[in-house]
């Protein structure tokens, strides 16, 4: 299989790389090494974030994908990859991963066309950034079993309930919301999703301060929160078939393979510049075997991305939502795996952060402790490993 890029794609990918190779000069030290924490821990980052989603936004490089009559170019999914991969290898802020990489493409399958001519600007221009409004103390896995509530009052359906771990909603300006519109209802029937607004009455968030004691996380409480009906997205009681497809657009993303070859790369020029005993760690066989069999994982994950996208163009998202799991549980466990490693190569100095002496600006324990999350996150690897048996692999389903 030959993986050269073409011409044009080269071409592209050139163009993508200039330009944030001179923006990324512009990121204030309080961003730091980016992801999550860079953008959501401190309002410096999160200024950043919104300067370079406007820099985006006038390129239409966040729109790129998306149908013409909605400011996109249909972009094929291939260039959207190479896009991904260079926003990644330059820890690039600026694309709104709930926002642009799952809000919006579920408005282009489910959402009226008054709704898509109202919401989908303001993204592309990347004015808009969105947190995700699903889980709740008592509904994670399970999260069919949500007990949200969202009551027609008139034009307006009024929300009560409480959502957690909702990242970056003491920045966002809007929430996709997953709620129970029929109170009679149980698991997934009854179930509708909402945009709305994150300074509404009613609407209160506190941080949950994760175990760096760094603030990304929120809970979210509803006091009668009143959201106009307009803004409830696809027919009443059947938000899950919906909700199903945004998850595929979570676990599909290709960055982060890129990332762990950066990554990788900083982990060899330390053992190839740091001594233990006299000798270069790079001297060192385990250490070396432990490297090599990093590499190969990232080889395999970059060809895992690259067939997602290539089944992806074949027939869609479902059609490619076991393999996504795949590369989900693979990426997520991959960063972990590089963590782990790491922190351990680096033996004491691994565990500083900030400090004269932290190898590779402290970001290995910072890594280490921000992966534990990953596994977590958008569908635990537990559950994914459910969906590759099931639908992947045509296994029994255990109720
Ligand atoms: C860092 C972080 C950020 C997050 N951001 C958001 C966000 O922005 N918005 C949002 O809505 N949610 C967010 N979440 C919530 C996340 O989606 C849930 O935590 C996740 O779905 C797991 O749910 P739970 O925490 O209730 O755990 P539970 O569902 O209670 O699971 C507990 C354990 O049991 C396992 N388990 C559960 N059911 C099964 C099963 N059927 N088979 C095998 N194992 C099972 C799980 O894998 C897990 O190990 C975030 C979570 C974290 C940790």
């Amino acid at each position: 299989m030959d993986f050269k890029l073409s011409e044009e794609q080269q071409a592209l990918k050139e163009e993508f790389q200039d330009f944030f190779s001179e923006e990324m000069k512009n990121a204030p030290p309080e961003y730091g090494r980016g992801g999550a924490e860079g953008v959501y821990a401190t309002e410096e980052g999160f200024q950043f974030h919104k300067y370079m989603a406007k820099k985006l936004g006038e390129r239409g490089w966040l729109s790129r994908p998306w149908p013409r009559e909605y400011g996109g170019v249909e972009a094929p999914l291939m260039e959207q990859l190479i896009f991904n991969e260079v926003v990644a290898s330059h820890r690039a802020p600026g694309v709104d991963s709930f926002g642009i990489g799952m809000f919006a493409p579920t408005l282009l399958v489910g959402a009226n066309e008054e709704q898509k001519q109202r919401l989908l600007p303001p993204l592309a221009r990347g004015e808009a950034f969105y947190c995700q409004g699903w889980s709740e103390p008592d509904a994670g896995s399970d999260l069919a079993s949500l007990t949200t509530t969202a009551v027609k009052d008139g034009d307006h359906y009024v929300i009560n309930g409480q959502k957690t771990w909702t990242t970056g909603a003491h920045r966002a300006d809007h929430m996709f919301l997953l709620a129970r519109t029929d109170p009679d209802s149980t698991r997934s029937r009854g179930l509708s999703m909402f945009n709305l607004k994150m300074d509404y009455p009613g609407i209160e968030v506190s941080p949950i301060l994760y175990m760096d004691n760094k603030h990304l996380y929120n809970d979210v409480f509803f006091n009668d929160v009143r959201v106009p009906e307009y803004d409830r997205i696809g027919p009443e009681n059947e938000g899950w078939n919906l909700t199903r497809a945004t998850m595929n657009f979570e676990r599909s993303g290709a960055g982060v393979f890129t990332a762990a070859k950066r990554t990788l790369q900083e982990i060899i020029d330390y053992v190839k510049t740091t001594k233990r005993d006299g000798k270069f760690l790079s001297e060192n066989a385990v250490v070396r075997q432990k490297i090599a069999k990093l590499f190969i994982d990232t080889e395999v994950g970059q060809t895992l991305a690259y067939r997602i996208t290539w089944l992806q163009q074949q027939g869609g998202l479902i059609f490619a939502a076991s393999a996504a799991s795949e590369s989900k549980v693979f990426g997520t466990e991959l960063s972990q795996r590089m963590a782990n490693y790491a922190t351990e190569i680096m033996g004491l100095y691994g565990q500083l952060e900030e400090s004269q002496w932290a190898p590779i600006e402290g970001s290995m324990v910072t890594l280490y402790q921000f992966c534990t999350g990953m596994n977590i996150w958008a569908g635990s690897n537990e559950i994914q490993r459910n969906l590759i048996a099931w639908v992947g692999l045509n296994l029994p389903r255990f109720k």
